[in-house]
């Protein structure tokens, strides 16, 4: 099918882009990638009065790292953040995901700042933004402000950027060079969106864990921190009956809705199994002195 008729636009500054948003009052659409937005168009299930193309914006496809955070500038490719030697030094759990978006071809063009934009609940990196405590620095008609990835996604496709906001820039603090970490997940095909995901993060050794951040996506309607399985491994470290228990506690603690897709029970189940897993590997890894 061919996309309803639309006016695009292609600004080369960051400020035009947002004055042109406002001028659509709501009916326009930053083109980012193209690799969510443009079948949307197809199907005719969004029809905006206009495109606004961030193509052409300097400075948003940079890679940066600073004193305390990767700066990944919203435009830059899902391909080139899988192959940056920051991400992979810095954030390896984001290389590691990026691994399980889409096919080639679609991270090629899709963009970092697009797939957390679009905030589909199945998507992997929301969820490991979210693992990583990361936020998105966003531009407006109102100004510049940061948003805490947990403040950022709302429900089903949906954030809390407000009306004619842009995200510039996702901001991230850098792993414990020592943490274990993984991503486990289950979709029908190769490169189809999970039916359910788990990012998790450990720090410590055996017998103390320090820190654990584990997060479902494909659970909800956005990705879920899994604060109560964290709390648990905190507390009683990472043996196996207590990654066991937190694993049971991963599926309890989760309200999938059932779609044509998955029931709500088979995305609960997964997430108790994948989380297991997550945490099987992540803790593995911490026993292996350098990696990344
Ligand atoms: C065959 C196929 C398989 C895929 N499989 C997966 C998968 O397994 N996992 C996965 O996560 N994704 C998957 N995707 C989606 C892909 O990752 C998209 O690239 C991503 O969802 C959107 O990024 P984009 O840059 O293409 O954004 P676009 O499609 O251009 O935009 C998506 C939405 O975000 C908005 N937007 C874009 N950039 C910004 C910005 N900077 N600020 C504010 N709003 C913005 C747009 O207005 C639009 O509403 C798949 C896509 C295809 C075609």
């Amino acid at each position: 099918m061919k996309p309803p008729k639309f006016a695009y636009h292609a600004p080369a500054a960051l400020e035009e882009a947002i004055q042109l948003l406002e001028r659509y009052q709501g009916n326009a659409r930053v083109l980012a990638g193209g690799q969510s937005l443009v079948p949307l168009l197809n199907f005719r299930l969004l029809a905006p009065e206009a495109l606004v193309d961030l193509r052409k914006v300097p400075g948003l496809a940079d890679i940066r790292v600073s004193q305390d955070r990767i700066h990944i500038g919203a435009m830059t490719r899902q391909r080139a953040a899988e192959v940056s030697p920051a991400v992979r030094q810095h954030l390896p759990i984001m290389k590691e995901a990026l691994g399980w978006v889409g096919h080639l071809p679609t991270r090629t063009r899709g963009t970092i700042g697009g797939s957390i934009a679009h905030a589909d609940p199945s998507a992997e990196l929301p969820m490991v933004l979210l693992a990583l405590d990361g936020e998105v620095f966003v531009r407006g008609p109102s100004g510049a402000r940061t948003i805490a990835a947990d403040d950022l996604f709302d429900s089903v496709f949906t954030t809390t950027l407000a009306p004619g906001e842009i995200i510039a820039e996702v901001r991230i603090p850098p792993m414990d060079a020592h943490a274990g970490f993984a991503v486990e997940e289950y979709a029908r095909r190769k490169g189809d969106f999970a039916i359910v995901a788990i990012a998790a993060i450990v720090e410590g050794n055996a017998e103390r864990c320090t820190r654990a951040r584990l997060v479902a996506a494909g659970a909800g309607g956005r990705p879920v921190r899994l604060r109560a399985c964290e709390e648990m491994l905190q507390q009683r470290g990472l043996d196996a009956q207590t990654v066991e228990a937190a694993s049971r506690k991963a599926a309890e603690s989760v309200t999938p809705t059932a779609d044509p897709v998955a029931s709500a029970d088979f995305r609960r189940h997964l997430t108790g199994v994948l989380a297991k897993r997550a945490l099987g590997r992540a803790i593995k890894l911490l026993e292996v002195p350098s990696h990344g």
